[in-house]
């Protein structure tokens, strides 16, 4: 098996970019890059560059500076990552707060919109990722909306069918992941967002686990509104900012809640009332994260450099390898994989179960395999295809099992 992990990395086209990544001392195997990305090599040239030159010595000028100018960092990084992952054209995205805000400025804007119509439903499903259940749950209450859950297969996702089933007349918003957190099931955006359409309500993906991972097309699905986080594969660092998308057709229809003067058109009048900036400006509320998006950039880099669908052919190379490893040495010992096997609904991780579990994961770290948790039982397997190797996966995994044959 090892020596089919160090073929597959001979002939892995972007085997070289793991070694652009800090090294870890002691850590065997990472498999939590869906989690929190590595950081890339130059963040710390980058970040001591930024610091020294365009922070500490240009100093306030930075925010209008003729080149470069901090102000309209939202827009341009966020068209980096529009071009680079989200198959969206420039003048959508911008980068702007936390996952957690934008969902909610952005669901607002949705369900507001929604309301006036006479559609009082946000459709979800019950498996989504926590926070984005608690921002729909408050938007309800705020708004007096009414939810409208979808129960989903937790090993599995959210299907067409299940959202043609739940969506109607009272549609206002629908909120799906495009990757689900705990089973990786890759949702299928296009047919989705085609439903919530015919029923007359608009969608907001939550790409958190997708972008960066697999592929993704929304000019090309028509979806109306998207947000993501930039610390799991595009490797932004613990916090770094999130990313909001809203079709261009809406831009001068849906207005999101927190009227802020960096949204404002011509901010620095600072004159009376709210008026929002044309485009996906109006997203933005405060004093953009330019620091905080530095080491994002580098992230970007290398995204661009390899190009997102090798990045896909590899994730899959790697989830495939992993599922056989799975196979062969944990399924005898009692795991069950919860995590699609078909390769097209498989997005970037996989999660095994086994009682008790979590006790297993001490063992784990404490030998340098760093995969992540999710209750009930699940160990999370995050194969970020960037700076993850096959022999990597194969040392992890045959941790865990030597970890399982221990008595307990
Ligand atoms: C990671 C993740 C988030 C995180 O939101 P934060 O505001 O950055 O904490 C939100 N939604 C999904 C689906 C995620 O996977």
């Amino acid at each position: 098996m090892r020596s089919r992990a160090a073929a597959l990395d001979a002939a892995d086209p972007l085997a070289g970019f793991r070694d652009r990544f800090l090294p870890a001392p002691g850590v065997v195997a990472y498999l939590d890059g869906n989690s929190l990305g590595r950081p890339v090599a130059t963040v710390p040239e980058r970040l001591d560059a930024f610091v020294r030159g365009a922070w500490g010595e240009g100093l306030i000028r930075g925010w209008t500076a003729a080149e470069d100018p901090w102000m309209s960092w939202p827009e341009r990084v966020g068209d980096r990552i529009a071009a680079a992952a989200l198959g969206a054209a420039p003048g959508q995205t911008v980068l702007a707060d936390s996952t957690t805000v934008l969902l909610y400025k952005l669901a607002r804007a949705a369900v507001d919109d929604g309301l006036a119509a006479g559609r009082d439903e946000i459709v979800f499903e019950t498996n989504d990722f926590p926070t984005d259940r608690y921002v729909l749950e408050g938007i309800a209450a705020e708004r007096w909306a009414r939810l409208r859950p979808i129960e989903t297969d937790p090993a599995a996702g959210v299907t067409p069918e299940q959202v043609a089933a739940a969506v109607g007349p009272r549609t206002a918003l629908a909120l799906f992941s495009h990757v689900a957190y705990r089973s990786g099931w890759v949702a299928d955006g296009a047919a989705i967002t085609a439903l919530v359409h015919d029923a007359g309500g608009r969608v907001l993906w939550d790409l958190s686990h997708s972008v960066g991972s697999v592929p993704l097309e929304l000019d090309a699905w028509g979806a109306d509104l998207a947000v993501g986080c930039t610390y799991k594969y595009l490797c932004g660092g613990p916090g770094s900012p999130a990313f909001g998308y809203v079709a261009r057709a809406h831009h001068d229809r849906l207005r999101q809640p927190v009227q802020g003067w960096m949204g404002r058109h011509d901010p620095f009048t600072m004159g009376p009332g709210y008026v929002p900036a044309a485009g996906v400006r109006g997203v933005v509320s405060g004093t953009p994260p330019v620091l905080a998006a530095v080491p994002l950039l580098a992230g970007l880099d290398l995204l661009e450099e390899a190009g997102i669908d090798a990045v896909r052919a590899k994730s899959r190379a790697l989830t495939a390898y992993a599922l056989d490893l799975v196979d062969a040495w944990l399924a005898p010992r009692g795991v069950d994989l919860v995590s699609p096997r078909d390769p097209e609904r498989r997005g970037g991780h996989l999660t095994i179960r086994r009682p008790g579990f979590r006790a297993v994961l001490d063992g784990l770290w404490a030998r340098g395999v760093i995969p992540d948790y999710r209750e009930p039982d699940g160990i999370r397997l995050g194969l970020a295809p960037l700076s993850t190797s096959f022999t990597e996966v194969h040392d992890g995994l045959a941790v865990l099992r030597d970890l399982l044959d221990e008595p307990g």
